[in-house]
């Protein structure tokens, strides 16, 4: 028996028809070539092993059902879910509670993203609990399933978060650190985060057998998780801010103040 090959869990968000300058919205039409990528690796990969992706979509955008859930189905790809509980019905652009159920009777999985999206490392106590308890409880509720998965907003965690999710009751918490996972993953599982400028030529290579583009971007993670924590994070969000601002219409502009600034690496 060979061992199974390790995996490679990517982070998509938001899914549009047309390109779109913020960095993580990533096409429709690339995002279909990213999935028949995967089923096409999936299956010749008895062959030659590469690194075997897996699709995960955070904060719980409406394009996520309009757009990614068809793209799955129809190649039988089941995806993570991870849903900011407290948006969900309530903001504009957002999920509400019949789409998720309709992804769940899809068979795809859901998990949490927090209630608020707050930066995890910047709650208190009973913050936390609203973020992590809350947020699990109102999932099970609405969809009467347990919910045992977190995806951590912004990516931002240290050891009393990693202690809380735990106590919450979830098993198992998804970072933002670009590594390989073996299978079964263990209790926090990296993942890249998927920009809409990242060709399908270099998604290709970077599952390539052998391929040494991950390790220089979990290098590179490191380096700026170690400037964030040197400025802070209000200060290197301003900095990051005043380099990718690029567009300006009103709803990126209202996202960016509250989920782009936590999203970028
Ligand atoms: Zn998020």
């Amino acid at each position: 028996m060979t061992q199974p090959p390790d995996r490679l869990y990517l982070l998509y968000h938001e899914l549009r028809p047309a390109r779109s300058s913020y960095s993580y919205v990533v096409e429709t039409g690339e995002f279909e070539k990213h999935v028949d990528l995967f089923l096409k690796l999936k299956l010749e990969d008895a062959r030659e092993p590469s690194l075997w992706p897996e699709v995960t979509f955070d904060d719980g955008h409406i394009s996520n059902f309009e757009f990614a859930l068809p793209a799955l189905q129809s190649r039988a790809i089941k995806a993570s879910f991870f849903i900011t509980v407290g948006w969900t019905g309530r903001r504009r652009g957002y999920m509400g509670w019949q789409e998720l159920r309709a992804l769940q009777q899809a068979g795809q999985r859901i998990g949490a993203h927090g209630w608020s999206h707050a930066l995890l490392t910047h709650c208190s106590a009973s913050g936390l609990h609203r973020e992590l308890v809350d947020a699990r409880l109102t999932l099970e509720d609405k969809l009467g399933t347990s919910i045992t998965t977190m995806s951590l907003p912004g990516g931002r965690y240290n050891r009393r978060i990693l202690t809380a999710c735990q106590e919450a009751g979830y098993t198992q918490i998804f970072t933002s650190i670009p590594r390989a996972e073996p299978d079964p993953a263990g209790p926090t599982v990296g993942r890249l985060n998927i920009r809409g400028d990242m060709s399908l030529e270099w998604i290709t290579k970077l599952l390539q057998p052998g391929s040494n583009l991950l390790s220089g971007l979990e290098r590179q993670y490191q380096m700026k998780a170690a400037a964030k924590s040197l400025l802070g994070d209000r200060l290197y969000e301003k900095f990051w801010a005043l380099l990718n601002r690029k567009e300006t219409d009103t709803d990126i502009r209202e996202a960016a103040t509250s989920e782009d600034s936590a999203h970028h690496q």
